[in-house]
């Protein structure tokens, strides 16, 4: 079975790391997607963020990464996904999710969309956290992948 995590990943954080290493434990093939939405005005770039992704994840063949834009449905239709999965954390994540799922229900009534509680430790954890402590100087050791910290914090710092 092939599922499908979609998110903006920007950055993606250990949050992020911990749902697609559990989630590629429950499917033969997960496949992380970037959303291209500029409208969300990203810190980085669809390649930028994509790359960092490959680099946290290491070699995998069970774990592809790419990007996608238009309508999440479409390209879960187009990889053959059976499943769209999320990652929860509090309930102020749950409305919003829960509309998007029954939308996407609509557009596509066989996807189903499955959703994956954080790790406790990463709870708290979000990449407009994570950008809004590089930006102003703080640790985010921790919070991301130690082979993509330097990364984030030398463009986030020097804007
Ligand atoms: P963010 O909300 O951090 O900007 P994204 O839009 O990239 O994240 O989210 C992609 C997916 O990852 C969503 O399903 C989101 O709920 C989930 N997610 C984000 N942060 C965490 C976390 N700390 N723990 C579990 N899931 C998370």
């Amino acid at each position: 079975m092939t599922l499908v995590y979609p998110g903006s990943f920007d950055p993606i954080t250990n949050g992020h790391l911990d749902i697609i290493v559990r989630a590629a434990c429950i499917c033969d093939k997960l496949i992380v997607a970037v959303g291209n939405n500029e409208s969300k005005r990203p810190a980085f770039t669809v390649e930028e963020r994509v790359e960092m992704i490959r680099a946290s994840i290491g070699d995998r063949e069970d774990i592809e990464v790419t990007s996608f834009t238009g309508l999440l449905a479409d390209f879960a239709k187009k990889v053959g996904a059976r499943a769209v999965i999320k990652g929860l954390r509090a309930m102020s994540d749950f409305e919003y999710e829960f509309q998007m799922a029954l939308l996407n229900k609509k557009l596509e009534p066989e996807l189903e969309t499955l959703f994956m509680m954080t790790s406790v430790q990463y709870s708290f954890l979000s990449s407009s956290a994570v950008k809004e402590i590089a930006r102003n100087g703080g640790c985010i050791d921790g919070l991301v992948p130690d082979c993509i910290r330097e990364r984030i914090a030398r463009k986030l710092t020097c804007r």
